[in-house]
């Protein structure tokens, strides 16, 4: 997603911390390597999902570029899809729970991956932004139940305002007389846009305040005047479900501006008198969104590696098993480097955004461009160590590289994530 809604989101740390268990460091939140048995049984029951459901499905949902409903029904059945699940590794004080599931679903395959926690997008907006009633309102029905299972989607980003988030076109406009919103315009790239049972819209509710005058909104099921666009064909992550979304005069109740409207209207009040903008409390909340998605790169990397390892003690050529060359055996050493340097970067990330650490130096965004560019470069060492294989898609890492490319892409361009640390570090607004 976009650098999105990043006023808005800034109001609701509290609201996520208070649904979480707390803001402030605990004993619990005592950074450590070792893990404890929760974050063991998350971590090893997430991965047998990966590997017993989602990795032998990936080709095929890949190859179709449609939404794998059976396997997303299938990690509801067990409770994995679920907002109960997204809670408990919200919760944990340590803040590596997420991080650590995101990784090895996404090791189980990327575009599968994205289609069952794309709908955190939606569901952290809502989380983040709404009041308790919003909360217990909306987030049930993005994902639905395990018989009918339902999806969400965040719409930021539009055809000119990607990386420029104040540049968004579409508005929101209440029309007092039926307490009603009004929005219109196209949004671009929805996960899950157009398929989504909810929706969550950034608006421009006042386009001269640029950012500091969006608001978000939740579209409902069924609205009129919501219709999905183009979907898009994509280079990698097939079996998530990309789209425009066209808002054509959709009219939404009052009551569906996240946070509600005195909030609303106290915060363009204190825009238009110029007083001081909440941007240092947005960067916080990307910053501790950042290694969530740093973990999902990862996990593609370190199938990538784990698969061209057991391969090149396989493949022999010249009388030798490949591994046997240090020019192999020396990529090899560097994937698992670079992996768990990432790794450490992750963790380090998702624990002060969880204990409530200031991102001094843009922490989180390290974390997210580090991940990213391992499994872009990672996935295409595996390439080169598979030879032709590699290349093929009989084998899966051509995939894994197709997938891993997103990584320096959305969430913030690693060009915006180098921006964001420039001038953190500097205290210069770096252009
Ligand atoms: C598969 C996929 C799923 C997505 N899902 C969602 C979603 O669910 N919701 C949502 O809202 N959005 C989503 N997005 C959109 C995504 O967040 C944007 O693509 C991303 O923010 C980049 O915006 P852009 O594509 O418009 O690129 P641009 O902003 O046009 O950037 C183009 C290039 O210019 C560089 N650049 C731009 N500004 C600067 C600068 N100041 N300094 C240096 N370089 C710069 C960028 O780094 C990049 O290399 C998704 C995109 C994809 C591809």
């Amino acid at each position: 997603m976009a650098e999105t809604a990043a006023v808005a989101e800034a109001d609701s740390n509290e609201a996520l911390a208070a649904a979480v268990g707390g803001n402030g460091a605990s004993d619990g939140s005592r950074f450590t390597l070792e893990l404890n048995q929760d974050q063991e049984d998350i971590r090893d029951w997430v991965h047998g999902f990966a590997e017993g459901v989602v990795r032998p499905a990936a080709a095929e949902w890949d190859e179709r570029e449609e939404t794998p409903w059976p396997v997303i029904e299938e990690a509801a059945k067990i409770g994995l899809y679920s907002f109960e699940a997204m809670g408990q590794f919200w919760a944990d004080e340590t803040g590596l729970t997420l991080p650590i599931a995101n990784e090895e679903l996404f090791w189980g395959d990327a575009g599968i991956g994205m289609a069952i926690m794309g709908t955190s997008l939606a569901v952290a907006a809502i989380f983040g932004q709404g009041t308790p009633e919003q909360m217990g309102e909306w987030i049930p029905q993005c994902f639905g139940t395990p018989d009918d299972v339902k999806l969400g989607a965040f719409c930021a980003s539009e055809p000119d305002a990607g990386s420029d988030v104040s540049a968004i076109r579409t508005t929101a406009k209440y029309d007092e007389a039926k307490d009603e919103w009004v929005l219109n315009g196209q949004k671009a790239w929805a996960t899950n846009g157009g398929i989504a049972n909810v929706h969550v819209v950034i608006a421009s509710v006042d386009r001269e305040l640029g950012s500091r005058g969006h608001a978000a909104f939740v579209i409902p099921p069924g609205t009129e005047g919501c219709e999905q666009g183009a979907k898009v064909k994509k280079h990698g992550l097939r079996a998530s479900h990309t789209a425009d979304v066209h808002l054509d005069d959709c009219r939404v109740p009052g009551s569906c501006l996240l946070g509600g409207k005195e909030k609303l209207d106290e915060r363009l009040a204190r825009a238009r008198e110029g007083k001081r903008s909440k941007s240092q409390a947005a960067m916080q909340t990307f910053e501790a969104s950042r290694p969530t998605v740093g973990a999902q790169a990862l996990g593609i990397a370190r199938a990538a590696y784990e698969y061209s390892l057991d391969y090149a003690k396989e493949r022999e050529q010249f009388g030798k098993k490949i591994i046997e060359n240090q020019a192999i055996a020396f990529d090899l050493a560097n994937m698992k480097l670079e992996i768990d340097a990432a790794r450490l970067l992750v963790w380090r990330a998702a624990w002060m955004g969880r204990s409530g650490q200031t991102f001094e130096n843009a922490e989180g965004s390290m974390s997210k461009l580090k991940a990213g560019e391992v499994a872009v470069w990672t996935t295409e060492r595996a390439i080169q160590i598979l030879g032709g294989n590699g290349y093929t898609r009989e084998f899966p890492v051509e995939r894994m590289h197709r997938d891993s490319k997103i990584y320096t892409i959305f969430e913030g361009t690693s060009e915006i994530q180098r921006l964001v640390i420039s001038r953190a570090i500097s205290g210069l607004h770096i252009k």
